[in-house]
C-alpha cells in the first residue's frame, strides 16, 4: 500500500503522519511484531497499542510512508472510512470464563466482513461470555456468549460521539446463525439506512421493534429475549 497515512500533526510548518497496519482480531504472530518494532525504530517511529486491538505507528514523515509500508509487507486496518473498521475479538479460547470458544467465529467475521463498505462508520465485537472483554455493548454489532454456550447478538452500540449502548437482536444462537444474522442485518443497513447514519441512529429512527422484525424475517429466526 504506497505512502497510504493519517496526517497526524502540523507543529512548525512540520507534517507528522500514523499508519495502523492490519492485525486481525489483535492477534499477532511474534515475528510480526519484532518486524514492527524494527521499522518503527528504523524510522523513528513512535508505537501505540490501541484500544482497538491495533498497533498504531506514528510520528512518521510522509516521504518515508512507501518505504514503510513496503518493508512491514502489511496491509493498512482502514481504506474507507464508512465501513467495517474493525473486528475485536476478545482470547475466548484460552480463557478460562469462557463458554464457547468465540476465535474462530471471530475471525470468520473478521475475514469476510472487514472493509465492507457501509452507510458509517461500523465496529464488531465479539465475546466468549457475558463479560464481554471486547466492550461488545458499546460496538455497532456485536456477538455476546451467553451462560448457556449459545450466543447472541447485539446492535447499534456506540463509544463516540454520541454515545449509546446497544440493544439485543435475539439470544440462543448457534456460529452459522450468528454468522447469517450479522450478513442480513449488514446487508438490511445498505439498503435501508441514509448515507452517514451510524447503525444506532438508524435503529432510533426506524424502532428497535421494526429493526428486530425485519432482520429476523430475514434472517429465518426467532425472537427469544
Ligand atoms: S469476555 Fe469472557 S471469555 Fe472473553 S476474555 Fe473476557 S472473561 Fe474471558
Amino acid at each position: 500500500m504506497s505512502g497510504y497515512g493519517n496526517l497526524q500533526k502540523i507543529r512548525d510548518g512540520k507534517r507528522t503522519f500514523a499508519i495502523t497496519p492490519h492485525i486481525p482480531g489483535g492477534f499477532v504472530l511474534p515475528e510480526t511484531l519484532i518486524k514492527i518494532a524494527e521499522v518503527a525504530k528504523k524510522y523513528k517511529g513512535v508505537l501505540k497499542l490501541t484500544s482497538g486491538q491495533r498497533i498504531l505507528i506514528t510520528n512518521l514523515k510522509q516521504e518515508d510512508l512507501e518505504s514503510i509500508w513496503e518493508e512491514l509487507g502489511m496491509e493498512p486496518a482502514v481504506r474507507v472510512q464508512n465501513s467495517v473498521k474493525n473486528v475485536e475479538i476478545c482470547p475466548a479460547n484460552y480463557c478460562k470464563r469462557s463458554k464457547y470458544p468465540t476465535i474462530g467465529l471471530g475471525m470468520k467475521l473478521s475475514k469476510n466482513f472487514h472493509g465492507m463498505e457501509l452507510p458509517c462508520r461500523t465496529k464488531i465485537g465479539v465475546a466468549g461470555c457475558k463479560n464481554a472483554c471486547t466492550s461488545v455493548y458499546s460496538k455497532d454489532v456485536g456477538v455476546i456468549t451467553d451462560l448457556d454456550g449459545k450466543m447472541f447478538v447485539t446492535v447499534g452500540g456506540s463509544a463516540g460521539y454520541n454515545p449509546r449502548s446497544s440493544d439485543i437482536v435475539t439470544k440462543g444462537l448457534n456460529e452459522k446463525e450468528v454468522f447469517n444474522l450479522i450478513k442480513v442485518i449488514f446487508d438490511y443497513y445498505n439498503e435501508e439506512a441514509y448515507a452517514g447514519e451510524k447503525l444506532g441512529e438508524f435503529i432510533d429512527r426506524v424502532s428497535i421493534e421494526k429493526f428486530r422484525e425485519d432482520v429476523l424475517e430475514k434472517a429465518n429466526l426467532k425472537l427469544i429475549l
